[in-house]
């Protein structure tokens, strides 16, 4: 229901060229071929980071480049290769490809790295094309391009921080001075019946997950308005915020019964919640009533019972920033229960069929041709080395890609183009 949404580029990186060196030797016209392999491309990987629980890094920075692997030198030597780009994420991010909304992974496990963009390889040097037939071979391949695309993430929100406090005490109001969240705020108890998260800020791409947990007075725990489910999700909270009119209310409360009596209530209701941290906030107090309590329960909450008092308005803003401070720090504090870290498993890689390609004519007449294998070849194929280019005619014919294109009506003159490459089709015989 609460759902923190990114949208990021993801690309690896490109293999590096082979190499196409001759073995240079005294007397010895050419030595034969010594030109060794690119390197492989960075593979682009997530892993489940526990530390972490919102997607704001994701709003500063959107595009993500594994490095590309260097080019193979001469002597047969192979290039470096790229080095991988681990993204961190928080654990509960559900990847979906941006184009088609197909759910690629579901990152749960803390430590559980997956492979998002698998880097291209090398392209194979002159080294290896030598034969009986061709002793000396000048051919060599580009290096394979990275894959690449756009993913959305989603994360479900687990509040970090629950906001509990009397009613009226400006739980709501400091939750929209300090989020994006809009919650009601009115003048009546139950009020906020409904519940509201949002994500704090605290600069660094650090933040947290606020959540209003509203209706903790007397009688309240016998269920007005709030379902299971969320108090379960409040129960999750690292820390609470203890929201007090220090005003007293209109009725001239006393704000040390006041948070005695919400403490109370929260024992009562839920002793899990109830042994949080609490980090007190005195709030209005750009009000003199407020001003005039704050001695005395200092005093009280702070000196005789070690609690942190913050002063703050959540009308005016002041003070926010040291209550938003101590309490991303008691965040960063907070020992959750032993959560085992998976060890580096295998790398998991997506399963499409190679070989398979389609074919689309458009407008302009020219007939488009899809698929990895044959997209692959012409990346990796410099078009100014004849050899290459050769090797390039043959393997097309072997694919049956040529036949395809016949039977679908293509004849000779005709324009093919794949990954923004553009051949002539030849005058030839169906088979
Ligand atoms: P909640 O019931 O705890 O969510 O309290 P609300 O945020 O709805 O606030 C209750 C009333 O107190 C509203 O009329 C707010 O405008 C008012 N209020 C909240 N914070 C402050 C504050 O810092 N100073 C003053 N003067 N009024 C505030
Ligand atoms: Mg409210």
């Amino acid at each position: 229901m609460f759902v923190d949404v990114a949208k990021i580029y993801t690309k690896a990186g490109d293999g590096g060229r082979g190499n196409a060196a001759m073995r240079r030797e005294k007397y010895v016209p050419e030595g034969g071929p010594w030109g060794g392999d690119g390197g492989r491309g960075g593979d682009v990987i997530f892993r489940v980071d526990p530390g972490l629980n919102t997607l704001l890094d994701f709003k500063y920075q959107r595009h993500f480049k594994a490095e590309r692997g260097e080019h193979g030198l001469g002597k047969g030597q192979y290039g470096k290769g790229g080095k991988d780009l681990v993204v961190k994420v928080p654990p509960g991010t559900l990847v979906k490809d941006a184009e088609t909304g197909e759910v690629l992974f579901d990152l749960t496990e803390p430590g559980q790295p997956v492979v998002v963009c698998k880097g291209g390889r090398g392209g194979r040097g002159n080294i290896h094309f030598a034969t009986s037939v061709q002793k000396a071979p000048k051919i060599y391949e580009e290096g394979e391009p990275g894959e690449e695309r756009w993913v959305v993430l989603e994360l479900k929100l687990i509040a970090d921080v629950g906001l509990v406090g009397y009613p009226n005490a400006g739980k709501s109001t400091f939750l929209a001075a300090t989020t994006a969240a809009k919650p009601k705020i009115a003048n009546y108890p139950f009020t906020t019946l409904i519940p509201n998260l949002g994500v704090v800020e605290v600069g660094d791409g650090r933040g947290f997950v606020l959540a209003d947990i509203p209706g903790l007075i007397e009688g309240a725990h016998t269920g007005i308005g709030l379902g299971h489910e969320f108090l379960r999700h409040v129960e999750r909270c690292k820390v609470l915020i203890h929201m007090v009119d220090g005003s007293g209310g209109d009725e001239g409360r006393d704000p040390v019964t006041d948070f005695d009596a919400i403490n109370q209530e929260l024992e009562l209701h839920n002793p899990k919640l109830a042994a949080r941290p609490q980090l007190v906030a005195f709030n209005k107090i750009d009000l003199p009533a407020a001003a005039d309590h704050l001695v005395r329960f200092k005093q009280v909450v702070e000196d005789e019972r070690g609690y942190q008092v913050f002063p703050i308005s959540g009308a005016t803003r002041d003070g926010l920033e040291p209550l938003l401070q101590a309490a991303m720090q008691a965040i960063e504090r907070f020992q959750p229960e032993e959560v085992p870290v998976v060890e580096e498993t295998e790398r998991v890689y997506r399963a499409e069929d190679p070989r398979a390609f389609e074919i689309q004519r458009d407008h302009r007449g020219i007939w488009n041709v899809y698929g990895r294998d044959i997209e692959r070849l012409v990346a990796m194929t410099p078009w100014q080395n004849e050899e290459a280019v050769v090797r390039f005619q043959r393997i097309f014919r072997r694919s049956g890609i040529e036949n395809t294109l016949r039977k679908a009506g293509a004849r000779g003159g005709d324009t093919v183009e794949i990954r923004g490459v553009q051949f002539e089709m030849e005058e030839g015989i169906e088979e």
